[in-house]
């Protein structure tokens, strides 16, 4: 009863439509799925209306409306240093996530191997098999989840065309220092990889400015930036990312955004190119995003640890993991699915990572909520106990 082909099929349902529809089953509070339940600015509404008003009702030129690929230009190069052209060197796509696969279907022939730092973010896998790649798999063990060049070594050979790193880094919530970046780097380097570098949480850092890995000494020339409206704006809804390289990697990357997509949303790259205009012009939207972050997280932190979790304080992204095992259940999923039956849902981590070489320690949450929203989870994380739902839940 399932038409789906051989490429797709082991992937199943992304884990974060089963537990937004186990959310509204259960009319949990959905601390799962990563995304704002919040408004983004009205300064970004109001260039989107203006943009539909003024009649931007067709499609744009494909690789991006010239007023968005100029602020997207403008906007990476003034935080990397970086000439960047915005006619060969940047593509406007349907979110982060077009520019994912865009970037691996215009780069990779078939059997290229794909590194991938797991815990990873689940369409990286999916993307690489679609595109007729070979992920290479790594895990990082927590609590550190930390990179070293022994461990990262082992997964790279002749036949590597690329590594996706991605940070501040969803799920763990690390921000990977200079010298976890400095070992990425160097092994790109020595095997000719590209890397293709998501940074889509790099305006909400708690711990130090993001810094990405395109600056590092001879990396400008292998480095895919990705980045995207959706987080640093709060409107994940509206699918506007970019993907930013050298002119030859972006050949490869239009190469398959044409005839995935054409172009995204025009109004929309408008209402990307006056936001980004806007925050370079007076960058107090940006400084108010990341404190209200920061207090969004030690809330959830709070919340969390009150109720019994160990968790990991997050350096950037809006994403806390805390410890199942140490809280007793017997493993990610059953504890999610206690939890979301009590009244909280969040994403069992063991759905970013190698079937065959997992982690079930983990469940994600998510900070992207309101104040209300968060009392609303506390209050239902308070009436439960976890070693009650720990003993059911096994
Ligand atoms: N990026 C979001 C997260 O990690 C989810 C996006 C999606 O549902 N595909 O939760």
């Amino acid at each position: 009863m399932d038409a789906t082909c051989d490429r797709l099929r082991p992937f199943g349902e992304s884990i974060f439509t089963t537990m937004s529809r186990l959310a509204v089953e259960h009319k949990a509070v959905n601390l799962g799925q990563g995304f704002p339940d919040f408004d983004g600015p009205d300064f970004v509404k109001d260039a989107a209306k203006r943009a539909i008003d003024s009649g931007l009702g067709q499609y744009a030129r494909a690789f991006g409306l010239p007023s968005a690929t100029r602020a997207i230009a403008k906007y990476t190069g003034k935080s990397t240093g970086f000439e960047i052209d915005p006619d060969a060197e940047v593509t406007v796509t349907a979110g982060c996530t077009e520019a994912i696969a865009a970037a691996l279907l215009g780069l990779l022939n078939p059997g290229d191997e794909v590194v991938l730092l797991d815990p990873s973010y689940d369409s990286y896998s999916a993307c690489v098999a679609m595109a007729g790649g070979i992920a290479r798999r790594v895990r990082l063990s927590g609590p550190e989840f930390r990179i070293t060049d022994s461990l990262l070594r082992s997964a790279f050979s002749k036949r590597t065309r690329a590594i996706l790193f991605n940070s501040p880094h969803n799920p763990t919530g690390r921000m990977f220092d200079e010298g976890e970046c400095a070992i990425v780097a160097s092994l790109a380097r020595e095997f000719n990889a590209i890397v293709l570098s998501d940074e889509v949480y790099d305006a909400i850092t708690f711990a130090r400015e993001h810094r990405s890995i395109a600056t590092l000494p001879g990396m400008r020339e292998r480095t895919v930036i990705l980045g995207s409206l959706g987080k640093t704006f709060s409107m994940t809804g509206w699918k506007v990312g970019w993907a930013i390289a050298p002119p030859s990697i972006t050949k490869a990357i239009r190469s398959a955004h044409q005839f995935l997509t054409f172009c995204a949303p025009t109004p929309l790259q408008q209402a990307a190119a006056d936001a980004l205009d806007h925050v370079m012009a007076d960058p107090s939207y940006l400084v108010q995003l990341r404190t209200d972050y920061l207090a969004r997280r030690d809330a959830l932190l709070g919340i969390l640890r009150d109720t019994g979790f160990e968790c990991l304080e997050p350096e950037g992204s809006y994403f806390i993991l805390a410890d199942v095992i140490a809280a007793g259940f017997k493993d990610d999923v059953a504890a999610a699915k206690a939890l979301v039956r009590a009244g909280v849902a969040s994403i069992p981590a063991s759905a970013f990572y190698d079937p065959a070489n997992s982690d079930p320690r983990w469940l994600r949450f998510a900070f992207c909520k309101r104040p209300e929203t968060m009392r609303d989870a506390q209050t239902r994380l308070q009436a439960m106990s976890l070693a009650a739902l720990a003993s059911g839940g096994n």
